[in-house]
């Protein structure tokens, strides 16, 4: 390829670390760029997958032995006005970035994941959720409009008002119809940089399912943690953490904690150990025994907060949790780990989730990790979203071990499937074009259509794409 941009060859990763592609990998540093890569990659016939941060786990940013274009250098914050919490960034800054800009003018991004180091592009191409979904919706919900480079050079204006078809299909398109070029935000307003934070234990799964829903009354921001090591009647029982903005003049000295300063200040846990150790020392904590003790530890504890009652955490603190401990998907190497996260309509939810985690115990893999969070359905044409709940699973992949992962995940995209659910692209690894059918249908002849229109050479494409969609429509 010869625009002039560094093409360099490697392997690049899912977050997860269990799936990986060789690729040649551009990183413009300025948008126009995207339009010289485009036209060089149509001209040589060979595909382009979008990238932004590479937190999608499986493959939803590589391409293997094509081209990945990744765009996280086009990082600027284009413009920002704190009047109205309006920010308009390039596709490659961060979820980050973009706090860092809003919250001294006392506002917070809409939604946000569990890691602040998504980009803006990544989080809509893939319409993510946080834990305030059911409530305000996800990630697209708070886009105002972008700017959408078509594989034809030609860029579109996009919003709910002007080419409201091809806004509704790029957010969740998975970078498969164009590349976003600039987006703006809507921002929500904050009144403190502190949320007040409270923890309930439940003992049954449905008796935590119970509590989301009567805790949003009160709550902001929901997520609860289950035990894995739970079996029988405590199967699914876990930990609710809510939590709810302060209201105005609730906090006497926001000017304080408003700032950069106050949300970023390390846990002395943390700030002790130094960094690149603390994945090496918590490794045995991925071994069975390690999932077993790790999640034990953690329920007990959690009765301590019986008696805690509520109190203030940063936004940072209370929604970036793991940011805080360097690397830590190193503790899993090794195979990586694979995540499995089934959106659920809430009739069914219950009995999936009892199905889901009563599968994996029986198959020996238990998740190291397990998470609960409420939902609404979305407008996005191919959103998993769905007016019920999701479960989150971390399935460490140990040597040896990752035919018969692969093999309990497909089973679980069957039981989501049976349960009128969907798996959220973006944690991915083991769907194949059948259950994908089964699960988006209609909106999946309604997305190709579009495929076809914007991008009749196929130049997007992304593996992810390769293995779960295309040979439904015998590409
Ligand atoms: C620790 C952790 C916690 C997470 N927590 C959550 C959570 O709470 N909720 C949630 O919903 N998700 C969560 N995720 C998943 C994550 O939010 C999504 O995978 C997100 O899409 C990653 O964004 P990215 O910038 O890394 O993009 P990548 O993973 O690199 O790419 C994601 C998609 O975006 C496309 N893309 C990238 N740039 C562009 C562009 N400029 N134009 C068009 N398409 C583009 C890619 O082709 C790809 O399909 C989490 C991930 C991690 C690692």
């Amino acid at each position: 390829m010869s625009v002039a941009l560094d093409v360099m060859d490697e392997e690049l990763t899912g977050w997860g670390l269990a799936q990986a592609a060789r690729s040649k990998v551009a990183r413009p540093e300025a948008v126009a760029d995207i339009a010289d890569v485009f036209a060089e990659a149509a001209r040589a016939g060979q595909t382009i997958a979008l990238r932004g941060a590479g937190c999608s786990y499986g493959d939803a940013a590589l391409n293997a032995n094509a081209l990945v274009l990744d765009c996280s250098r086009l990082n600027r914050i284009l413009s920002w006005d704190a009047e109205n919490g309006q920010i308009t960034v390039e596709p490659g800054a961060t979820i980050a970035q973009v706090w860092r800009r809003t919250l001294p003018d006392g506002w917070w991004p809409t939604v946000v994941p569990g890691t602040s180091a998504v980009t803006v592009g990544g989080a809509a191409a893939m319409q993510i959720h946080g834990k305030n979904n059911w409530h305000v919706g996800a990630f697209g919900e708070s886009v105002l409009a972008f700017d959408l480079l078509l594989p034809s050079g030609q860029t579109l204006t996009c919003s709910r008002e002007s080419n409201s078809e091809l806004f509704a299909a790029a957010i969740c398109g998975m970078g498969l119809l164009g590349a976003f070029t600039s987006l703006t935000l809507q921002a929500r307003r904050v009144h403190s940089g502190n949320v007040w934070e409270v923890t309930s234990v439940h003992n049954s799964l449905d008796a935590l399912i119970a509590a989301l829903d009567e805790a949003t009354s009160w709550a902001t921001d929901l997520v609860a943690w289950i035990d894995t090591s739970a079996r029988g009647k405590r199967l699914g029982r876990g930990l609710l953490k809510m939590s709810r903005d302060l209201a105005p003049d609730e906090d006497l000295h926001p000017e304080l904690t408003l700032t950069e300063a106050s949300q970023t200040r390390q846990r002395p846990l943390m700030a002790r150990l130094p960094s690149g150790r603390l994945p090496r020392l918590a490794r045995p904590l991925t071994s069975p025994a390690g999932v077993w003790f790790s999640n034990r530890g953690q329920w007990m504890s959690g009765q301590g907060v019986r008696q805690r009652g509520s109190h203030l955490t940063s936004y940072v603190g209370a929604n970036f949790p793991l940011d805080a401990i360097p690397d830590w998907r190193e503790s899993y190497r090794h195979g990586g780990l694979m995540q499995h996260q089934s959106m659920i309509p809430a009739e069914a939810a219950s009995a999936a989730f009892h199905e889901i985690l009563d599968r994996s115990q029986r198959a020996g893999l238990t998740p190291s990790f397990a998470v609960l969070k409420k939902h609404r359905a979305s407008d996005a044409l191919l959103s998993c979203l769905v007016d019920g709940y999701s479960l989150a699973l971390d399935y460490p992949v140990r040597r040896g071990q990752e035919e018969k992962v692969r093999a309990l995940l497909g089973e679980l995209n069957d039981v989501t499937a049976e349960a009128g659910g969907r798996i959220y692209f973006a944690k991915d690894s083991t769907l194949t074009p059948a259950q994908t059918q089964r699960m988006y249908g209609d909106e999946l002849e309604l997305f190709h259509a579009l495929k076809r229109q914007y991008d009749p050479q196929g130049l997007l494409t992304t593996d992810l794409y390769q293995r779960a969609i295309a040979p439904l429509f015998g590409e």
